[in-house]
């Protein structure tokens, strides 16, 4: 089995003047981190993150460790500069890391993006989210239903940037061909079920990039709360003949002089 086709694609959504996530569509990584922090600074965070996933090679390292190294240091990067720069301290973003290899698809994951696989018609959410309403699902005081309209849906209990080390759940999952792959931050999940995910992805296989942009219209339709943004990729057979798709920008938006705003908080839980 191989890497086939892949696809990524970011949109501001339709209340947030500023685009604070970035991600990563480097093959055979693939990227999505969710920046949060007043006025610029959570921009800052999640390009950060996400330079660190193109730039660091952590060198003999493979599978889980590797994407624990790259997020490790990733986090490193985030808290030096919140440390050295009191116009982003406290900023912090959120990770999901794919790396494709052998075969086998393995995460790194810190935060409340996600990351999904779609196989045989069912959609599987495969990281857990490192949050507030999913500690209370957990623990038996919240129900799934109450946890999607839960005022405080957006905290989150783990972040890069906020300590000098960071917990990482590193796993590798196995594949089949045929096997698709969605990270995406909750700008997604949160306007839109697992349903409408489902469907806009059954719906057109053969065009990822059509499919990035129509989860995005979706997401938009449902409320655009939040930055979206979705990265897509496909499991082939080997020596399939694979169409790739080029990668759009990551978006990079004019400097604009915005009310400190914050669309996570972030607390721990223990
Ligand atoms: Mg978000």
């Amino acid at each position: 089995m191989t890497l086939g086709k892949y696809a990524g694609a970011t949109d501001t959504g339709r209340t947030r003047r500023r685009n604070e996530d970035s991600y990563v569509v480097a093959p055979p990584l693939f990227c999505v981190a969710d920046g949060m922090g007043g006025a610029q600074a959570g921009e800052v965070a999640s390009k950060l993150a996400a330079a660190a996933v193109e730039e660091v090679d952590p060198g003999g390292l493979a599978g889980p460790e590797r994407l624990t190294a790259l997020i490790q240091e990733a986090n490193r990067r985030v808290y030096d500069r919140a440390a050295a720069d009191p116009t982003v301290s406290g900023m912090g973003t959120t990770m999901t890391v794919a790396l494709v290899e052998d075969g086998d698809v393995t995460f790194g994951h810190v935060g409340d993006s996600r990351a999904y696989r779609v196989r045989d018609g069912r959609l599987e959410q495969v990281t857990e989210d490192h949050s507030l309403v999913n500690e209370l699902v957990k623990s038996g005081k919240l129900s799934r239903e109450e946890a999607e309209t839960h005022p405080q849906r957006s905290v989150i209990t783990r972040a890069l940037g906020t300590d000098p080390d960071v917990d990482v759940d590193a796993f590798t999952v196995d594949t089949s061909p045929g096997d698709l792959f969605l990270l995406c931050s909750d700008g997604l999940s949160s306007m839109i079920d697992g349903d409408e995910i489902l469907a806009l992805v059954q719906h057109n296989r053969e065009d990822l990039k059509a499919t990035a942009k129509s989860l995005l219209n979706a997401a938009n339709r449902g409320g655009g709360e939040d930055n979206i943004t979705v990265v897509l990729f496909e499991i082939a057979e080997d020596g399939a003949d694979t169409l790739t798709m080029p990668a759009l920008d990551t978006a990079v938006l004019p400097a604009q002089q915005d009310p400190p705003e914050r669309k996570h908080r972030w607390g721990r839980v223990h």
